[in-house]
Parts: structure tokens; C-alpha cells; sequence
């Protein structure tokens, strides 16, 4: 199991923030992807969960080419993104962003309902279920009915992680999860991120915290000005002299 990036080049208007980025890792495994800002790493994100279609290059997932597949059906294929600024419907509570986050069911819609209304109903069901799973692994409950427009950072982030989970990805890409998260908060997300690893659910991650990245990852990649300058274990790429430079350059 594996997803492949193979130069991917992304411009925007004239600008190149993606200049034939390659990278791949396991899907089950747990990869870091750091770079100073603007480096493109949000951009790359875009492109490989499908929300930005790449000028140039090829994902794939487990050697099947996903580029051109919208990204619902990449998130169907089993990988799904979180992004920097979470997206939660702050007037919805937190159960309702949960419920809201399944994926569309057979039986939805007026007509599927009129069909098959107990097949819908047992699909309701088996929703609801995941979704009270999803608060207790989380540790949710306590803001459950609460809007999550009221919820701190480091929960907007935990929900964030829900929404991904209610699609059962194989990998999820998460994008500075631990950004304006209180460090108790983090500890308690990179449990989490550990605990889902351990089941099998890959995490590409993008973060700053580099002190919190390198305890999660094994390996990372290093982004500067739309290019992968360096990949590998943490101490090596940490101590690299381009990697290095690109952060004192700025
Ligand atoms: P990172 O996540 O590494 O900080 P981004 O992928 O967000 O970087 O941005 C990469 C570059 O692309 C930056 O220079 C940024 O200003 C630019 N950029 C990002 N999104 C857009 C957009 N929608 N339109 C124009 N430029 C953008
Ligand atoms: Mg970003």
C-alpha cells in the first residue's frame, strides 16, 4: 500500500507553487512534511486529495492512478485531508459536523427513502453508531451538543480528525494539526494519531512543531519553494545543509 507523488507542478497564475514534487510513502505508515511557509505543502495537499487540480504530474494510491478522480471518490478510495483552517460548520454541534461528515448513502434522498426505507434507517443507524464511537475515541462527549463554533483550537482539531474518520480512510493527510493547540492537547492528538497508526490508518502530516513532529514520524520530507529538497529519517534531514539554509534563507 502506498501513495506515489510524481512530479506534480501546480502554478498559480504565473506563479509555480509546485515544481515537480516527488514523494511517496507507505499509505499505512506515518510521514512528516515540513518546509518554511509558502513552500507549498497546503498547495500539495489541494492536489493530492483532489481539491486543486495539478497542471502536471501523477498520484497514485497502492500503483492506481487517483488525479483525475474528484475528491469524494478519492475519499471513497480511502484517503481523505484535514485542512490548516479547520472547515467544521461552526452553527452545527459536534455531533451534527460528525453525522455531517459520513459519506452519501445509498438509500439518501427522497427516492431512496420512498424504495427502501428500512435499508435507509439501518444505514442511519450504523451512522449514528460511528459517529458515538468517534466522540468516545476522541473524547468529545462533553462538548457533543455544543456548537462547534465555541469549541477551543485544540477541539476544533480533535473534530477535525473526527470528520476524517467518519469516511474510514486508510490515510489521512492532516495539515498542522497541532497549530494553536495548548500542549496537553497535543499529547492528547498524537495518542490518538498513534493509536489509529496502530490500526492501520497512514497520517502524512504537516506541521511546525517540529520538537512534537519528530517524536510521531520516523520519516520526513523537507519542502522549500515548491520542491521535496530533502526526505528521510528526522535527524539527518534536520541536519542537511540545504534544509538547513532554506529555513535561515527564508
Ligand atoms: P505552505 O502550506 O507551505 O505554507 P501554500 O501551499 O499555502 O504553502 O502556498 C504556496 C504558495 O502559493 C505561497 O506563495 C502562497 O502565497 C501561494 N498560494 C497559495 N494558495 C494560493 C491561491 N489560492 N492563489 C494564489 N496563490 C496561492
Ligand atoms: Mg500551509
Amino acid at each position: 500500500m502506498t501513495l506515489e507523488i510524481r512530479d506534480i507542478s501546480k502554478a498559480y497564475g504565473g506563479f509555480r507553487a509546485l515544481d515537480g514534487v516527488r514523494l511517496s510513502m507507505e499509505a499505512g505508515g506515518l510521514f512528516g512534511l515540513i518546509g518554511p511557509n509558502g513552500a507549498g505543502k497546503s498547495t500539495l495537499f489541494s492536489v493530492v486529495s483532489g481539491f486543486l487540480r495539478a497542471d502536471a504530474g501523477e498520484v497514485r494510491l497502492d500503483g492506481r492512478r487517483i488525479d483525475a478522480l474528484p475528491a469524494a471518490a478519492r475519499a471513497r478510495a480511502g484517503m481523505v485531508r484535514t485542512f490548516q483552517v479547520p472547515r467544521e460548520f461552526r452553527h452545527l454541534t459536534v455531533r451534527e459536523n460528525l453525522m455531517a461528515a459520513a459519506p452519501n448513502q445509498t438509500g439518501e434522498g427522497l427516492l431512496g427513502l420512498f424504495l427502501r426505507p428500512s435499508r435507509v434507517r439501518a444505514e442511519e443507524a450504523a451512522i449514528a453508531a460511528q459517529v458515538e464511537e468517534t466522540i468516545r475515541f476522541l473524547k468529545l462527549a462533553r462538548v457533543a451538543d455544543t456548537p462547534s463554533g465555541r469549541l477551543s483550537g485544540g477541539q476544533k482539531k480533535l473534530l477535525e480528525l473526527g470528520r476524517a474518520l467518519m469516511v474510514e480512510p486508510r490515510l489521512i493527510l492532516l495539515d498542522e494539526p497541532f497549530a494553536g493547540v495548548n500542549p496537553v492537547l497535543i499529547e492528547e492528538l498524537m495518542e490518538r494519531i498513534l493509536e489509529l497508526n496502530a490500526r492501520g490508518i497512514g497520517f502524512l502530516v504537516i506541521e511546525h512543531d517540529l520538537d512534537a513532529l519528530t517524536r510521531l514520524v520516523p520519516r520526513l520530507a523537507v519542502m522549500d519553494r515548491g520542491r521535496v529538497i530533502a526526505a528521510g529519517p528526522p535527524e539527518a534531514v534536520l541536519a542537511d545543509r540545504t534544509v538547513r539554509e532554506a529555513y535561515l534563507g527564508g
